[in-house]
């Protein structure tokens, strides 16, 4: 479909986003967060232009993991336009209901997914190459609506090797797949660490990622290991540092950045 075909259903703040990408888990704390916020940096070191919406109201951690001035950083709406302007942090726009004077929110579904639609439509993004979505967990009300308010490029899904995740990863893949999102990548997280013994450990059993990754033929499959500094990082509000399995699921995407 050409631009004019396809224009009028995107929302005016996103229509110089070149790439929406979802990055999704199906149970909350595997670090979706983490991954969402690690991915951000990263690709924005690379030169991107990226953002980040947090879709989680009821529990919104990128005012937490991005900004050590935790608290002091509010959105603002443009009283000419109406429209929001993203909180900057070190070059990345980020959108979070954490960044409203409410904090987090108490309401039920259909309100939040209200909410979350009205702030993602009503965004002035700017021109971005890339605009994450850190999902809330599971597959409920606000994964529909923001599945059906704006075009998502493609799904990242994020995991831990349980097997106890499987379950919950095939339902949110299946979820993607009625939306007509296509999921790019599986990252498998706290896959493993290296030892002082020069041995790696694999803590939470071995193979679900492959699992996962043959049985939906998803392209790409990260691990990425337990590592101490991606939890001081994120408690303390300094974004980790690039490391390589980070910067593989970076790449994939920039891939995708060349193709759309
Ligand atoms: P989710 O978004 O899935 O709920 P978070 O990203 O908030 O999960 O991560 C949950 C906790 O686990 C956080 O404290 C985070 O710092 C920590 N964490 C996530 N990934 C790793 C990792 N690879 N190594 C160490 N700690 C991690």
């Amino acid at each position: 479909a050409d631009e004019a075909e396809v224009a009028p259903q995107v929302p005016k703040g996103l229509r110089g986003v070149r790439n929406i990408v979802a990055v999704a888990s199906c149970k909350g704390g595997v670090g979706k967060s983490t991954t969402c916020v690690n991915l951000a940096y990263t690709l924005s070191q690379s030169g991107a232009r990226v953002g980040i919406f947090d879709a989680d109201l009821y529990g919104p951690s990128l005012p937490i993991m991005v900004s050590p001035e935790y608290g002091k950083s509010k959105l603002v709406m443009d009283p000419v336009t109406k429209e929001l302007q993203p909180v900057e942090y070190e070059g990345v726009k980020l959108v979070s209901f954490g960044f409203t004077t409410e904090g987090s929110a108490m309401m039920r579904g259909p309100m939040a997914s209200g909410l979350v639609d009205q702030m993602l439509t009503t965004t002035d993004w700017g021109d971005l190459d890339y605009l994450l979505i850190d999902m809330p967990p599971g597959t409920g009300d606000i994964h529909l609506t923001v599945g059906q308010s704006i075009p998502i490029t493609c799904a990242v899904i994020v995991t831990t090797p349980h097997k106890l995740a499987y379950a919950d990863v095939a339902k949110g893949i299946r979820m993607f797949a009625r939306l007509n999102v296509p999921c790019v990548g599986v990252v498998e997280n706290m896959s493993y660490f290296d030892g002082d013994d020069g041995k790696r450990y694999f803590p939470f059993g071995e193979g679900s990622g492959e699992r996962i990754q043959s049985e939906f033929a998803i392209p790409h499959l990260v691990q990425m290991p337990i590592r101490e500094e991606v939890s001081s990082g994120s408690d303390e509000g300094v974004p980790c540092v690039v490391s390589d399995p980070e910067s593989e699921i970076a790449s994939v995407l920039r891939g995708l950045g060349a193709s759309v």
